[in-house]
């Protein structure tokens, strides 16, 4: 991640949505985000850390004593030419002693051990738990423009993939980093004991080995990058296919569909390709295959001079075999952790994308009353304006029809009451406040939205009516908005009543229940101001009553804003607006309209009864 440092207020960007109490930490690069992440648990990460350093300093104090052990008994035994140096029952008392040393010892490392292993292992998880709690409120706290460009497959991969591999990356990674480093340095600090000149070798080894690693994760960094993102891409072709599963088989591109997802995941697998070939030509196994040959070289020109004895030159070749763990392993253990810290740039990429909305927690908050005024308002989604030059006022309590061909921008007008987006110029009013003004949570959770295409979550009908209240909405409650919104009956004939479970996107209702259902939501919420988006109207005419009762009950004392074709409907509203590419060309009664404007009759001589179109 390219950090760029005009964008550090991370903890303050805007966002819709923030967890009270939530932690900052420091998102200037994935670095410095995994420490702050890290930071968060001190004694965990000093148990590991103090827990490792002791089982190394245990396994190197053991072979020391062992040999400290075999001394007395080859004291006690003596040898030819030499008769023995110490009493047997000394010796035995000796060995005994060392020997229980030797138990403690083991005891001692096997608790470290745990201790040590718990703790990465709880840090690993930790992290893993804390990074996707942040990077989900991240995402509840986007506006509607972030997630209208992003492939949802994608925010999939990054949440569970990305986020999963910082746990490897933990534990085994940094743990066996931190092992295999203690197992350089002891060798090397024991090799120094024996003799300051042997060092030559091993230091000039290890100040290789270090720039090695270092170009080693250079050229790994993009590598491990491509295979994130590939992921990514491969998840969202996938997500997406099957999102459109109908599109497709109805086009019969099964064929196609399956071509492209190979080719993604052929793109996966050439990224693992790439990384096997930047393992290969992994240096340092090589290099330390030379500074053994050198080893031995540098040892026995000392030994011939005189310098050391041939016992120090076989343990100081047996304590330079030791770095071949730490060489060997580091391919493996700084692979993990560059692909932790790839997921760790991908994952904080998408929690700092900045956000254009903010939740303004402390703006306005009231009821409220139901005034709405648009005041000469321009929006687009990109340069091409949709809306421009909108004005128009609906006091509280009365219905606003909106008429237009299919995208006129009637879906677009409504979403900026409740500021799914923001105008460009001009103004949206709620109670004479501009809505930019008003505390999000407090204007959104007064207005619903009955929108074209009901979205229902694959949870049970008492949840999905229940949504706006949250946890715990009183059953009773429910039934009697299910009631009103004449969803009641149909409900009951389900197999589990209001306990059915509803597939995903609502399969298995029909438009005109799914309908009712989003009907019985807001009568739950009891909202101030209220959205309905009828105008797909694909509804049979045997439901349709149902409906249009349903519709009428739940606009009662309430501001409407109803997009809808329907002439019976549009006759209950209080003005109507009439929107062409964007601008209001026209508003007034029914009555009026009929009257004056050519495209109002147009519409309504054509059509005399319920429309399609968006
Ligand atoms: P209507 O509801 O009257 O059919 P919309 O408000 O949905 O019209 O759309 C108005 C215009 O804005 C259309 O040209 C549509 O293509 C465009 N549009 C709608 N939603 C988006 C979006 N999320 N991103 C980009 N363009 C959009
Ligand atoms: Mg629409």
């Amino acid at each position: 991640m390219t950090a760029d440092p005009t964008s550090l207020a991370g903890a303050t960007a805007a966002s819709e949505f923030r967890l009270e109490g939530a932690r900052h930490y420091d998102r200037r690069g994935p670095a410095r985000w995994l420490v702050s992440h890290l930071a968060r648990y001190p004694l965990l990460a000093l148990a590991f850390l103090g827990a490792t350093l002791g089982v190394n300093v245990a396994l190197a104090l053991q072979p020391r004593l062992a040999g400290q052990a075999f001394d007395r008994v080859a004291a006690a035994l003596g040898s030819p030419g030499s008769p023995p140096s110490l009493p047997v029952d000394v010796a035995l008392a000796d060995v005994t002693r060392l020997a229980g040393y030797i138990l403690g010892l083991v005891l001692l490392l096997g608790l470290l051990d745990i201790i040590s292993s718990f703790a990465i292992e709880t840090l690993g998880q930790r992290l893993e738990r804390d990074a996707r709690d942040e990077l989900y409120a991240a995402l509840l706290g986007k506006s509607q423009t972030f997630h209208d460009r992003q492939r949802v497959g994608d925010i999939m991969a990054r949440a569970t993939n990305d986020v999963r591999q910082l746990n490897p990356m933990m534990n085994p990674g940094v743990s066996l980093i931190l092992s295999s480093g203690l197992s350089l340095i002891i060798p090397i600090v024991a090799i120094g004991f024996i003799d300051w000149r042997l060092l030559a070798t091993p230091l000039a080894f290890t100040l290789v080995f270090a720039i090695a690693l270092r170009r080693y994760m250079r050229a790994l960094g993009p590598v491990t990058g491509a295979q994130r993102m590939r992921f990514g891409l491969l998840n969202a072709g996938l997500a997406e296919t099957i999102g459109g599963i109908e599109v497709v088989k109805a086009s019969a591109q099964e064929p196609a569909e399956r071509r492209k997802f190979e080719a993604a995941a052929r793109a996966y697998r050439d990224a693992f390709v790439d990384q096997g070939q930047i393992q290969a030509r992994y240096l340092p196994t090589l290099l330390l295959a030379i500074a053994l040959a050198a080893a031995f070289l540098h040892g026995v020109e000392l030994v011939t001079r005189g310098r050391i004895s041939v016992g120090d030159l076989v343990a100081y070749m047996g304590l330079m075999g030791i770095l071949r763990f730490p060489t060997f392993i580091s391919i493996f253990t700084f692979s993990l952790v560059q692909l932790g810290l790839s997921g760790a740039s991908r994952i904080l990429e998408l929690i700092e994308t900045e956000t254009e909305l903010d939740e303004n927690r402390g703006g306005h908050a009231a009821a409220i009353a139901g005034e709405i005024a648009f005041e000469d308002v321009r929006f687009g989604y990109g340069a091409a304006p949709v809306l421009d030059g909108v004005s128009f006022r609906a006091a509280p309590g009365e219905t606003v029809a909106i008429v237009g061909q299919a995208g006129s921008g009637k879906t677009t007008l409504t979403q900026l009451v409740s500021r799914i987006y923001d105008v460009q110029s001009g103004r949206v009013r709620i109670d004479g406040v501009d809505v930019r003004d008003w505390q999000l949570q407090s204007l959104r959770s007064q207005i619903s939205v009955i929108e074209q295409d009901v979205f229902l979550f694959s949870r049970s009908v008492y949840e999905n009516i229940a949504f706006g209240l949250g946890e715990g909405a009183d059953p009773a409650a429910v039934e009697r908005a299910a009631r009103e919104a004449q969803a009641h009956d149909f409900i009951m004939e389900l197999p589990e009543g209001y306990d059915t479970i509803i597939g995903e996107r609502g399969a298995t209702l029909s438009g005109g229940q799914r309908q009712r259902l989003a009907i019985a939501r807001a009568l739950l919420t009891d909202p101030r101001i209220l959205v309905i988006d009828d105008s797909t109207s694909a509804i049979d005419s045997a439901t349709e009553d149902r409906i249009q009762a349903a519709i009428r009950r739940v606009m009662e004392g309430r501001t409407t804003l109803l997009i809808t074709h329907r002439l019976s409907q549009i006759r209950w509203a209080d003005r109507i607006l009439i929107l062409e590419r964007g601008r209001l060309i026209d508003q007034g009664s029914h009555e009026e309209l009929m009257a004056r404007c050519a495209l109002y009759q147009r519409i309504f001589a054509r059509r005399p009864r319920a429309g399609e179109a968006s």
